[in-house]
């Protein structure tokens, strides 16, 4: 008997790129070790599987693990031989293991340096990494700018901006002329236990800027084995989020589905990034979002669960200068 083709994840446009990016993101921020030890053999073994269920976009950064996740991407993505044309790399500039340096002479730097981690001639998207950390003028008027002279020599295709508070997207789009950023990646702001991207999207859309949004397992709060010692939630809301995750288990349910099934249900936002580092997560992932497209969410659970988390909805955590 012939074998079932692999269900794969759909793909959504990314903005105006023109990119068509899975739903479902790979985020390689665990392949820098950051959520622990990851071997070279898991590496490119969660990536094969990946590819293998229809996931083309893969994001990492100069920061995560000190370098270590772009090289590991680099080194498993030229492994596995894929042709350039059929995956899309984002990386950042801006943020690294020794501080932030928003200037145009190191984000220019950093790129060059990227690509020779990432052994690759050119990524689909560098963002400004959290530029909440720095001044936004500084992005609007030099950072921003400097990537525009990366594009047209052809080291990045599109540019984007990441960070936590989501005050700082309208500063910067609101300053700069249409079309300049292309990309958004807002992080944990788009999951059960906090949603408050949804009264942004309306805005990104009338600027034209492309939609992804990160961490819907909320950097391992809505996961069974719960957060990594970093993670900057208050005690009240890593409880809440166990209490989820316990109350899930104990009903024959996995809170990390139920999370990026919320988090995918929104087809304003292109692709979700979720951290991965096993292929039992990667085919967990994608099973979560064809379950998704083909039965639906459990909505008796979810409210359930959106009970429970109730008392912490929308509660967050500083980060950066608290500016604007
Ligand atoms: P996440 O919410 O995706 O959680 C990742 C954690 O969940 C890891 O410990 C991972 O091993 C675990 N996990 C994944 N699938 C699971 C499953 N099915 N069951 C149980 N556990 C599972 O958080 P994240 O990794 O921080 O975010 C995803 C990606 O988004 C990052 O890797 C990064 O690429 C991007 N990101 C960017 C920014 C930024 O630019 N400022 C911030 C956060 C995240």
């Amino acid at each position: 008997m012939a074998s079932q083709p692999l269900p794969k994840v759909e793909l959504r446009e990314l903005g105006n790129t023109g990119l068509k990016l899975s739903c479902v993101g790979f985020g390689a921020s665990p392949l820098g070790n950051v959520f622990g030890p990851v071997s070279d053999d898991e590496a490119i073994g969660s990536v094969r599987e990946a590819f293998r269920r229809g996931i083309n976009f893969f994001d990492t950064s100069p920061y995560y693990g000190g370098t270590l996740s772009e090289k590991v991407l680099g080194k498993t993505l030229k492994a596995l031989g894929v042709p350039r044309s059929e995956y899309v790399v984002a990386t950042k500039c801006g943020r690294y293991a020794d501080g932030f340096d928003f200037s145009a002479d190191r984000v220019t730097k950093s790129i060059d340096e990227s690509l020779e981690r990432l052994q690759l001639d050119y990524v689909d998207i560098l963002q400004c990494h959290d530029i909440e950390f720095g001044s936004l003028d500084q992005i609007v008027n030099e950072t921003i700018p400097a990537l525009k002279k990366l594009k047209e020599a052809g080291k990045i295709r599109f540019i984007g901006i990441t960070g936590l508070p989501l005050g700082i997207f309208t500063y910067v789009l609101d300053r700069i002329p249409a079309g300049m950023v292309d990309v958004v990646l807002s992080y944990c702001h788009y999951g059960i236990n906090d949603s408050t991207l949804e009264d942004l999207i309306p805005y990104l859309k009338s600027k034209g800027v492309g939609i992804i949004s990160a961490s819907p397992l909320a950097m391992g709060l809505l996961t069974e084995n719960g957060p990594p010692e970093w993670h900057p939630a208050s005690a009240e809301l890593k409880s809440a989020c166990r209490a989820a995750a316990v109350y899930c288990k104990e009903r024959g349910n996995n809170i990390s589905k139920l999370a990026l099934q919320y988090s995918l249900s929104n087809k304003d936002i292109s692709s979700v990034l979720v951290g991965m580092n096993s292929i039992n997560q990667v085919e967990e992932n994608v099973a979560a979002a064809v379950e998704l497209a083909t039965i639906g969410k459990n909505e008796k659970i979810l409210a359930e669960v959106e009970a429970i988390l109730k008392p912490v909805k929308n509660q967050t955590w500083p980060s950066g200068l608290q500016q604007s």
